[in-house]
């Protein structure tokens, strides 16, 4: 019995598409998945349905990328109204950011002597939020740069030459935001973004969780985010952050898991 509360599909930068997901999650043994793609709700009907005809629990999630304190900070949103108007109208224009901030890159690339099109790069994302993985994939295709890898150290990652912003909320916002369409807000990933100062900020503006059981925690990390949380009174959630079988990541699908208690302590604090 095991879950995973951090998985990515093909509506944003994963590479399988929510049934696959679902089916392979069943296959793998997982009991609870939660689908958290980067801006977008997109893939969250279709995973719960399958995982309703497979017997999966699915809880429908979203991770958005934040802006603030001169890093990336990503919030994730738990059992969201996927209805709410605000919530929406925010996908809207998270969504809009980053179709245009493709053509940002490409042109920024180009002028580096990459010959990527923003058309090629949207195609192959086929989604309303595309992102750099998307971007690197396709530089990988198109024999522009021998590696996925490469593209991000030499051209996209943050600090690189190429590297492109996209309109983002700050975390606080997209706390309340999550908060407002009855969500509950969770601190994605804190060991990644090392910016333990703001957690007091987040807890005031009410954020209910943080992801402290992440495969890039070591176990230091993990141990000192499980105590922040307990600290404040918060929810400890975890899961892979897993982006698919063609994503090229070593960690596969149902390898890094969490127990089946901390979504319980997850659902019941939604039920509240
Ligand atoms: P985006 O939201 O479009 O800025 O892209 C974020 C995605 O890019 C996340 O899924 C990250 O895992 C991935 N990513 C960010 N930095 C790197 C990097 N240096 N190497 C490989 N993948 C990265
Ligand atoms: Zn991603
Ligand atoms: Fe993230
Ligand atoms: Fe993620």
């Amino acid at each position: 019995m095991s879950a995973d509360l951090h998985l990515h599909t093909n509506f944003s930068d994963g590479t399988d598409t929510p049934e696959v997901l679902v089916a392979l999650a069943k296959t793998v043994g997982l009991t609870t998945i939660a689908v958290t793609d980067h801006d977008t709700a997109g893939g969250v009907a279709l995973a719960v349905a399958k995982g309703a005809e497979l017997g999966l629990e699915v809880i429908p999630g979203i991770e958005f990328s934040t802006d603030d304190y001169n890093t990336e900070i990503h919030i994730l949103g738990y059992f969201i109204d996927l209805g709410n108007a605000a919530f929406q109208e925010t996908l809207k224009k998270l969504q809009k950011g980053r179709q245009d901030r493709i053509y940002k890159m490409c042109e920024k690339l180009q002028k580096m002597g990459i010959n990527l099109q923003a058309e090629t790069v949207l195609t192959l994302a086929g989604n309303q939020a595309p992102g750099r993985p998307h971007v690197a994939r396709v530089m990988v295709q198109e024999g522009l740069i021998s590696n996925f890898r490469d593209a991000f150290r030499g051209y996209i990652e943050f600090g690189a030459p190429a590297y492109t912003e996209h309109y983002k909320m700050k975390a606080v916002e997209a706390i309340k935001l999550v908060l407002d369409a009855g969500g509950l807000p969770v601190y994605a990933h804190p060991g990644v973004s090392k910016c333990d100062q703001v957690i007091p900020d987040f807890v005031a503006a009410g954020l209910a969780g943080i992801e402290a059981i992440y495969p890039l925690h070591n176990e230091g990390q993990t141990q000192h985010y499980i105590n922040l949380a307990i600290k404040h009174g918060l929810l400890i959630t975890g899961g892979s952050d897993h982006h698919g079988q063609e994503s090229g990541r070593r960690l596969k699908l149902g390898e890094f898991v969490i127990d089946d208690k901390y979504v319980e302590q997850l659902k019941n604090e939604h039920l509240r």
